[in-house]
């Protein structure tokens, strides 16, 4: 059987081949196989050499110094150690953050929120953006964290970021952003952002699953309580052996992607107005999200009149996803879609295409007929 085009990259990415071949000499007896926290000899010092190598490869493209960099499972682990680790102490502290945040940040928030935690949550326009003064507005003396995603990983809607940031760091607000969506797609400069602690993930960038990082700014010094406790790697503030070769992975994939941001960012960029323009006719079609602020790669559009489960089982021969891939095991509408303001049969109607370094204009052809055709027929049965 033929492979289903796959168009779900905003879920995950494969490993890019330079990448795999990387991580393979970290393996075996014949490799570096040694615990990077070994100071007793060479094996160890070569693999603490390469987790080095790899920090300064994630910090790199984030414009960190590689001290910022502490190495995690993934973004979901990095936006726990973020939100609970620097809030671990505090009484009744306020947070504010988005009601379209990935459920990686959402839940640790209503963990905490169940606790005692004083909470804003933030409802964006209607293109997924929330702006500096709705911040400003809800900050309170108690105000200890804001945690904003800089790309929303349905929409593809880029946030305001740095003017955030800034508005922060005036009042010496903590500010964490979950990156995961955004790294290797965008320019991501920490300092340009004014941001205090950003989540990243290896498998969303062409690395493997399972690895991620945390950064965590030096000046001024951010503390962070550890959540994961038995050794004390990562100065304090996350334990355990570090998997060399994923971390390998994840320094590669990210130099790989800061060697081709530009050219991919244009590349995809075309293939998008390829798509749009080949639906162009079709009707009741809508945009979901930005024009002007957004990733090329995500596009996310309801076609009124059909539904996407519906229209999903009959575009077989393409992978890709309903709301987001997390909630497309339940019938609940995304909550990121009914967050921007449309209404539950409107969210029900949407899919999200998401495109990447393997996608090819043949692929993106293929994607915009079998659309076409699909929606159109399920249209004239109704
Ligand atoms: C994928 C994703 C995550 C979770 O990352 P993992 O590395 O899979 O834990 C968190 N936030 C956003 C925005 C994501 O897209």
């Amino acid at each position: 059987m033929k492979k289903p085009v796959y168009l779900d990259y905003a879920a995950t990415t494969p490993v890019d081949n330079a990448v795999a071949e990387e991580m393979m000499k970290y393996l075996t007896f014949d490799g570096v196989f040694g615990n990077p926290a070994s100071r007793s000899h060479g094996y160890g010092w070569q693999a603490e050499a390469a987790v080095e190598g790899a920090r300064r490869q994630v910090a790199d493209l984030i414009h960190a110094d590689p001290r910022e960099i502490v190495w995690t499972s993934g973004a979901t682990e990095s936006n726990n150690l973020a939100i609970k680790g620097v809030l671990e102490g505090r009484t009744a502290p306020h947070i504010v953050t988005s009601v379209i945040e990935h459920k990686a940040v959402l839940d640790p928030i209503r963990h905490l929120e169940a606790r005692g935690c004083e909470v804003t949550w933030l409802t964006p326009d209607s293109t997924g953006r929330i702006s500096a003064d709705q911040v400003a507005e809800a900050i309170r003396d108690t105000t200890a964290l804001v945690s904003l995603m800089l790309v929303n990983n349905e929409l593809g809607t880029i946030s305001d970021t740095a003017e955030i940031g800034n508005m922060l760091r005036s009042r010496k607000i903590l500010f964490h952003v979950d990156a995961a969506q955004a790294a290797g797609k965008i320019p991501v400069d920490v300092t340009a952002l004014s941001v205090d602690l950003l989540s990243l993930s290896g498998h969303k960038v062409y690395g493997p699953k399972g690895v991620g990082a945390l950064y965590v700014r030096r000046s001024p010094d951010v503390h962070v309580g550890a959540q994961i406790h038995g050794g004390g790697h990562e100065r304090e503030m996350r334990s355990g052996t570090l998997p060399t070769h994923q971390i390998v992975g994840m320094g590669k994939a990210f130099a790989l992607a800061n060697d081709v941001l530009d050219d991919e960012h244009e590349r995809l960029e075309g293939l998008r107005t390829r798509f749009l323009t080949a639906l162009d006719g079709l009707e009741g079609v809508r945009f979901n999200g930005s024009e002007t602020h957004r990733v090329p790669g995500i596009v996310n559009l309801s076609f009124a009149g059909v539904d996407a489960e519906s229209l999903m089982l009959g575009l077989r021969e393409l992978a890709l996803s309903s709301g987001s891939a997390c909630a497309s095991a339940t019938l609940e509408p995304s909550y990121v879609l009914r967050g921007i303001g449309l209404d539950d049969k409107q969210a029900h109607q949407a899919l999200r295409f998401s495109m990447g370094r393997f996608t090819t204009a043949e692929e993106i052809d293929f994607a915009s007929s079998q659309v076409r055709d699909v929606v159109t027929r399920l249209r004239s049965v109704r």
